[in-house]
Formats: C-alpha cells, structure tokens, sequence
C-alpha cells in the first residue's frame, strides 16, 4: 500500500497567482491532506510518513496543456498526417508521446482533435491504469465544412480526412456530435475558420453560419458536451460566442464587438500561440526566411492587445502548446505559452503560472480539483529545481524535474528508451531544389538535410 507522502523544505507556488511561501506539504492517497505545520502536525500522528526533499525546489501544481494533439507525432505536414498514419500505430505512438509529457511536468491535457479519433481510446487505456501518461480531455474529429480547415483542398468534399470530419447538412451536423459524444467525446471540436487556397490573402474565414455554430451548441450542450472551437478573425470569434461555444482557439484578430462578446459570457480563451513564437524565435535555424517570421510575429502582436483586455475584463487565458507538429515537438515546450504570456501580454510569472495550471483545469472539467494546490485538491504536482516564479522558462530545463505526481501517484519520469525511426510513418524530403547556382556554390543555405527513406 502506498504511504503518505510528506514534502519538505520546499518553496509552493500554489497555481492561483499567489507568491511562493516556504511550507511543508503532506499527500494522502490522491489529495493533498495539508501545507503548511498542519501538514507536519498530522503527519505525526500517522503510523507511517514517507518524506521527500524538497530542499532548493518548487512544488507547484502540475502543467495543463489545454492543446495538445497526442496522435500527429511531430508531423512535419497535414499531408503527412493524413496519407502516412496508420490507426493503431498512431495510438501506440501517442502513448509513448505521452510519457515525454509527463517529463516535461504536464500532468493534463485537453487533446483537441486526433486521428481517427484515437485519443479517446488512449484517455481510457490512461484511466484504466492500462498506460502512463497525464490526464487526458479529448474531442474526436474536428467538425468541418465542406470548405475545410486550415488544410485547404488537403481535406475531402466529405467524410474524413485525417483528424476532420466534413459535415454536410443540418442532419448530418446533428447526427455527427450525437455519434461523437455517444462514443465518449468529452468536448466538441469545431473548425470555425478555415483557408480558402484561392482567398488565402484574406487570411482564415468564418466557413460555417450562425445558425449553423447555433445549432451545434445546442445539440452537444443538451447532452451535457462542451463545444471548442479554433477561430481566427472577428467574425468567426462574434458568432461562435453568440452560439454559444465553451472554449476558444486562438481568437486573433478580435475586433471591439468580438470582444464585447467573449467578455460578456466569460469565455475562456486558448491563444496557442507558442507555434509562432518558435517560428519567431528560431525559424530562422529552420531556414524560414524572414518575411514569414515577420508574419508570425504580427499574428502575435496583433493580438496582444486584445488578449490583454480580455484577460482585465475577467476572461481567462489558457496555455496550449499545438504540439504534435514538427515545430513543437513534444516535450519540449509545454511551458512556453506562459513565456509567452509574460514578453507579449505584460504577464508576471506569477499570473502566467496561473493560466498554465489552475486556469487549464476549465479544459479538464475538473475545477476546484486540480491546478491549485490547496487541502482537498488532487495532488497533481510537479517539483523541480529553481524558482519559475523568478523565470518560467526553467520549467522547459527538463532535467530540473525531481517529481511528477497525478493523483498522489508518482510519475515514471526516467529517461524515456530510445525510439527507432517508424517505416513509411513521415514524408520523405529531398530538400532545397537542386539549381546550378546551389549545386556549384560553396554555401550551405540550410544544415545538409538527412536524406530519408522514399516510401
Ligand atoms: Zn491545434
């Protein structure tokens, strides 16, 4: 039988923006029984305590990844995702990826939308005990129409492709999120907004009516499901609060109605927006050249603004990372949403600590029992070396994580085995184009790419 767990000598963050107090922290089977010498007064009176040392650490509640796709592993492309993956690998290679997570200090996620709808299979596989991995919230296909997402003519005029399902008629909209929480979607997903190749200067536009996003909502909310959904543009972020969406994507581009709106029903929003910020930061180690970094950076700072109303009129902002793409792989900067809060949006650490776990517990359907840690909270925490509450990118320092805890269990958090590279699992690339001018010039514009397997 497990013990109770006292931690000691460690400085808590409690997740709700507090500053840090130096306390003691006893775990009782999954809650936190106590903090604080009420914690070291009731362990004295039981039979048996296990202790951990926390000395020069952080105990704080675990991260909650509120967008995180578990099925794409890392994809360098949607038509990688949607001609390469195969169904039962792809779950398998989910819960490997899952593990990277929970040493990365996530101990939550809400997965949007997956191939073949199979994160709803790996969430029951986690809450069997069947695999480890963090806690996980999961809609199944993302709701299209028939115009797509931000695929464009990568998606089929109907049916699915890859993690979409095109939906084309009132009916079919209706039976879909009937069929989708029937088979235990905890949230519907809803591309509000997609690309129009033709119109692509237009940026993402609203592909579906009111009447339409209205009834969506009504169908999934007379079943007790919340609806999600990724939007960009004013329009799409107007309707969708009107007809009633739950939890919003991005939200950029918000105009003062837009926001009157969001504000109105206290939406909480999920920016995501730490995919242009490595394209920012780094793309130029990529070789993006950059006239598209500019752009990413103006996705982000376009939004600021708005975001930072929204957040002072009560509206709460989550952290999701988007990994599952090439350019957020897992494991790697679950933490960096809250960077980004901080340099973008004027947050503390403090207060981006907050959005990055007591705000994200919205995304689990579990407020009031995760992301604070407080007596009768579940204790999931993680205890790293340092001080986030100075500088929330040590949380990204990997190997400063000393515990990793779900439930008042502890985590596996060795180093992961080593992966081998999958058959026919990613698109094959050759490369920069092979012009006389590069072929007989002395320079490298990018690192010589590996060249891979044709399959
Ligand atoms: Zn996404």
């Amino acid at each position: 039988m497990k013990h109770p767990l006292l931690i000691e000598h460690g400085s808590i963050i409690d997740g709700t923006g507090a500053v840090p107090v130096s306390a003691d922290m006893l775990v009782v089977g999954q809650t936190i029984a106590a903090i604080g010498p009420e914690a070291r007064a009731q362990a004295d009176h039981l039979p048996r305590v296990e202790t951990f040392d926390a000395t020069g650490c952080t105990i704080m509640p675990g991260l909650i990844d509120a967008h995180c796709h578990l099925s794409f592993d890392d994809a360098s492309s949607n038509a990688e995702l949607f001609t390469h993956r195969r169904n039962a690998l792809s779950a398998l290679v989910a819960a490997y990826n899952a593990r990277k997570l929970l040493r990365a200090g996530v101990t939550s996620l809400l997965d949007p939308d997956s191939l073949f709808e199979n994160m709803i299979d790996l969430r029951d596989a986690i809450e069997a005990g069947m695999v480890e991995g963090p806690r996980m919230s999961c809609g199944a296909y993302a709701l299209m129409t028939a115009v797509g997402g931000t695929a464009g003519r990568l998606i089929a005029d109907t049916g699915v492709t890859g993690y979409a399902r095109v939906v084309n008629s009132r009916d079919e909209l209706v039976s879909e999120v009937r069929r989708q929480i029937k088979y235990g979607a905890d949230w519907i997903k809803v591309h509000v907004t997609g690309v129009i190749p033709r119109q692509a200067h237009k940026g993402e536009l609203s592909v579906w009516s009111f009447d339409e996003l209205k009834l969506l909502c009504d169908v999934a909310h007379d079943l007790g499901t919340p609806v999600m959904g990724h939007c960009r543009g004013a329009t799409a972020v107007r309707d969708a609060a009107r007809a009633g969406f739950d939890l919003l994507f991005h939200a950029t581009g918000m105009d003062d109605e837009a926001l009157d709106e969001v504000v109105k029903r206290q939406i909480p929003i999920c920016p995501a927006l730490t995919f242009q910020a490595n394209m920012v930061d780094f793309g130029h180690r990529l070789g993006t050249d950059a006239a598209l970094r500019n752009m990413f950076e103006r996705e982000i700072t376009d939004s600021a603004e708005t975001l930072i109303r929204a957040r002072k009129a009560g509206v709460p902002l989550l952290c999701g990372s988007e990994s599952g793409f090439s350019m957020v792989p897992y494991g790697h900067w679950h933490y960096r949403e809250m960077e980004v809060f901080v340099r973008y949006l004027g947050m503390t650490p403090l207060e981006a600590l907050a959005c990055g776990t007591s705000a994200g517990a919205f995304a689990m359907k579990m407020e009031g029992q995760i992301g604070v840690l407080k007596p009768g909270y579940q204790a999931d925490l993680i205890c790293l070396e340092g001080d986030p509450s100075q500088d929330v990118t040590i949380l990204g320092e990997t190997e400063r994580m000393r515990l990793v805890m779900i439930a008042g269990k502890q985590m596996d958090i060795s180093p992961l085995p080593p992966r081998k590279r999958l058959q026919g699992w990613t698109i094959a690339s050759m490369g920069t184009q092979l012009t006389r001018e590069l072929a007989f010039s002395n320079q490298y514009p990018n690192e010589p790419v590996e060249i891979q397997e044709l399959h």
